[in-house]
């Protein structure tokens, strides 16, 4: 998502780096080298299918190596591009050193649209990515470890695990070589809802302290607070799923690719995440009120804005329109730097995506 006058996604982060980094008085010259990211790779190939060949753009990029294996997603969209990829490996470097993961930063990307392909495509599509990514250590169970992001789950993690395991046949940590597999092919328990149930935890920390609260100009408990979620996916099904079933909350908005669903009473998370995927969307839901315009619902009145799509969401376009007084970035990057001085401005106080989406990294470190 872009508007004009905008940064970039990658010089959004660098921005709020600068930001950090400012107070902390390093040393000449380390501010850069930390900033930077330290490798980009970008891989083109070719898989035949649908009787042609057709050839794909995949990156992965590596912002720092300080400690190793480096750990960060790959991901599924049409926008992945070598800005976002090392956008994100670098928020993967600040969001492991915050929460003490011993693990350097990475990210990589698939520039695709993973609807348009059926699963035996997919498939192959994401062993020969994985080939050409093993081909050059950039996943590596001492080195380099993906995990599922947007547009990819368990089911690619356990393709990738398989292809390394292929390329690497006497290597008992093969499987090592990703995090986020299924339990069936040595995953974790809980690292499915791990990055969701990461943002209610950041959201009960945040209503333990009464100067949080305050500085927010909100009272009381997570109890009864209004909820606006966007993307329905992992993170936000999860988020809002164990928000209204375990806190208390209502969720009021959820907005999806299609549209957003409404109801001040309270909208029943597993229905709704039932209805899109036997609907590939939230319109049509009962029980709501449907609004093609999903972008709008965010400016909606509500007590916690959880946006849990994507980045860069909440930008100079609609900053000074939002009014939750507190949002939780669940998704990396939702709030740009333009936006994030806007709304800090007004009062609103924005937990950040660093804290607030590193319960699946946590989880993949166990
Ligand atoms: P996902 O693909 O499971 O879900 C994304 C959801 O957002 C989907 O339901 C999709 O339909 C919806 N969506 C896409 N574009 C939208 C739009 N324009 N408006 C509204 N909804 C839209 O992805 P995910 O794994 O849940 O990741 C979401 C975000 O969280 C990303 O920024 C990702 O980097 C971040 N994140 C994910 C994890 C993880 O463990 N999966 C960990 C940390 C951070």
């Amino acid at each position: 998502m872009s508007v004009a006058n905008e940064p970039s996604f990658r010089e959004s982060v660098d921005l709020m780096f600068n930001r950090a980094v400012g107070l902390l008085g390093l040393p000449p010259g380390l501010e850069e080298k930390i900033r930077v990211c330290n490798a980009t790779y970008t891989v083109r190939f070719g898989v035949r299918l649908r009787g042609e060949i057709k050839t794909f753009t995949g990156y992965r990029s590596v912002h720092s190596e300080h400690m190793e294996p480096v750990k960060g997603g790959i991901r599924y969209a049409t926008s992945v591009n070598q800005d976002e990829v090392e956008a994100l490996a670098a928020l993967m470097t600040y969001k492991c050193a915050l929460v003490e993961a011993p693990f350097g930063g990475s990210k990589g990307g698939l520039c695709i649209d993973p609807r348009e392909w059926d699963e035996y495509e997919l498939e192959q599509i994401t062993r020969r990515f994985a080939y050409e990514l093993a081909k050059r250590d950039l996943i590596h169970p001492s080195q380099n470890v993906p995990a599922p992001d947007m547009g990819t789950g368990e089911r690619e993690m356990a393709w990738m695990a398989d292809q390394y395991a292929r390329m690497n046949t006497t290597d008992i940590n093969a499987r090592a070589c990703v995090t986020g597999k299924p339990l069936n092919a040595g995953g974790i328990a809980g690292r499915v809802e791990a990055t969701g149930r990461g943002v209610e935890y950041a959201l009960q920390e945040f209503f333990r302290d009464p100067r949080d609260i305050e500085k927010a100009g909100m009272s009381g408990s997570l109890d009864g607070k209004r909820v606006i979620v966007q993307g329905l996916g992992n993170v936000g099904y999860h988020a809002a799923k164990f928000l209204s079933e375990e806190d208390g909350c209502k969720i009021v908005g959820i907005i999806e690719r299609d549209g957003a669903l409404t109801n001040p009473d309270g909208l029943n998370v597993e229905d709704v995440r039932s209805w899109i995927i036997k609907h590939d969307g939230v319109k049509g839901f009962p029980d709501a009120s449907y609004t093609e315009n999903g972008a709008a619902i965010m400016e909606e009145d509500c007590d916690i804005l959880i946006p849990a799509a994507m980045e860069g969401v909440i930008n100079l376009s609609n900053a000074d329109r939002i009014k939750a007084p507190l949002i939780i970035e669940a998704a990396n990057g939702p709030v740009t730097a333009g936006a994030d001085k806007i709304l800090r401005e007004k009062g609103c106080v924005i937990i950040p995506d660093m804290y607030a989406n590193a319960g699946g990294v946590t989880v993949s470190y166990f």
